[in-house]
């Protein structure tokens, strides 16, 4: 994949930092941690090249944003709600499309915060021109010819609509084109993975999901319980995604998905990006968690559900996303999520760092490790395409 050039631009350089916004010394977007390329031979990186010559790099998940270098200072960095979007770390990658999971500054999901987010970001990336914003199937397919970024806008629930369906219909004109059903925490809609019991899909639920069909969003299940997936997943018109989890049966936590709601998604069509944050994807077979922890849960979700159904969603960020998930451990449910399994804390998962490094050195796994060429471009993106063109209304 190689680098995409952009024209020069620092978030917010329309503004005067320390006269218009706080400002904080950010973490570094390429090189904070030792770099790590997976070794490929002079054979394998002209078939990537070639690989990548047509397919595009898409993923499923991440956090394109740019924290702050001591990590202590997330809170601030949060309340001053001007978020960095890592323009050169993403340029550096080489990533096509990439499904951005937006924030909402203080957590919680309020419509309100999460529309100034939304705005906020959009203003920022409004001012430049290598990322753009992409809301339709032509959208998706413009970026690798033109050598830019398209940035797809996606929320990780839906918590936000509190009861009022129509707010899907709001979302979605304000650029929303996925959304999670809820975050890890039960909400109207349905029941979150930390639950002890899983309630399943309620009646606001099952509207909220017609109407994500008929509005053209794509619904993705990837905080839901397993009921709650299984139901959302029957209940839907259209294909879903799980845009960023891996596979229980290889690592037994309730951020994992079971092989029934893996079954379930691919037979409807679906896709599982499989995700890399931080003490998530681990296996007893890597159970310090790296690239090759997170590439099991490749194979075995291509093994279960078939090559039309798995991607890739990283789920990564620029900075320290370990210490953010120590800052954030209450409400991300972590202790919760975890119950149960043992595993060495890492400071950083090795070769899947940051966004700049998840993807191409998925693909140049991907190519070290036999699969065909048409394998590794559905993997790198074809299969996640295929299902935002199914679910998108145009
Ligand atoms: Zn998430």
């Amino acid at each position: 994949m190689p680098p995409k050039t952009r024209a020069p631009y620092q978030p917010f350089e329309y503004l005067e930092a320390g006269t218009d916004y706080r400002e904080f010394t950010l973490a570094k977007e390429l090189e904070r941690v030792p770099p790590s390329s997976y070794p490929l031979d002079a054979d394998q990186t002209k078939r990537l090249d070639r690989i990548l010559a047509t397919a595009p790099l898409v993923s499923s998940h991440d956090h394109c944003v740019v924290m702050p270098e001591d990590i202590e200072q997330i809170h601030d960095y949060a309340r001053e709600r001007r978020t960095w979007t890592g323009y050169a770390g993403l340029a550096a990658a080489g990533v096509d499309v990439v499904l951005e999971a937006f924030l909402d500054g203080m957590g919680g999901w309020r419509w309100d915060d999460v529309l100034f987010d939304l705005g906020m970001r959009y203003s920022d990336i409004a001012h430049q021109d290598f990322l753009y914003r992409a809301e339709t199937k032509a959208d998706l397919d413009r970026a690798k010819p033109a050598g830019k970024c398209a940035l797809v806008s996606t929320l990780e629930c839906a918590t936000m609509i509190e009861d009022d369906v129509d707010r899907v219909d709001v979302l979605y004109g304000f650029g929303v084109r996925v959304m999670g059903i809820t975050y890890s925490e039960s909400n109207g809609l349905g029941s979150g993975l930390r639950e002890e019991r899983d309630g399943g899909l309620t009646d606001l639920g099952r509207a909220t999901v017609r109407r994500m069909n008929k509005v053209g969003m794509t619904i993705d299940v990837s905080h839901c319980g397993d009921q709650t997936s299984l139901d959302t997943i029957a209940t839907s018109e259209r294909p879903i995604l799980i845009t960023h989890a891996g596979a229980r049966g290889l690592w037994k936590t309730k951020r994992m998905k079971p092989d029934e709601v893996l079954k379930a998604c691919a037979a409807k069509g679906g896709v599982i990006g499989v995700e890399a944050a931080p003490h998530t994807t681990l296996t007893e077979k890597h159970p310090l968690h790296s690239l090759e922890s997170v590439m099991e849960h490749v194979a075995y979700c291509v093994e279960l559900m078939g090559i039309d159904h798995v991607g890739l969603g990283p789920d990564t960020l620029f900075g320290d996303h370990v210490g953010l998930h120590k800052a954030f451990a209450a409400a991300l449910s972590l202790s919760r999520i975890q119950q149960g399994v043992k595993y060495t804390p890492v400071r950083y998962v090795d070769g899947m760092e940051s966004p700049a490094e998840a993807m191409p050195n998925a693909a140049r796994w991907l190519v070290a490790h036999g699969y065909e060429d048409a394998d590794v471009a559905k993997i790198l993106g074809g299969n996640v395409l295929r299902v935002l063109k199914e679910t998108w209304a145009r």
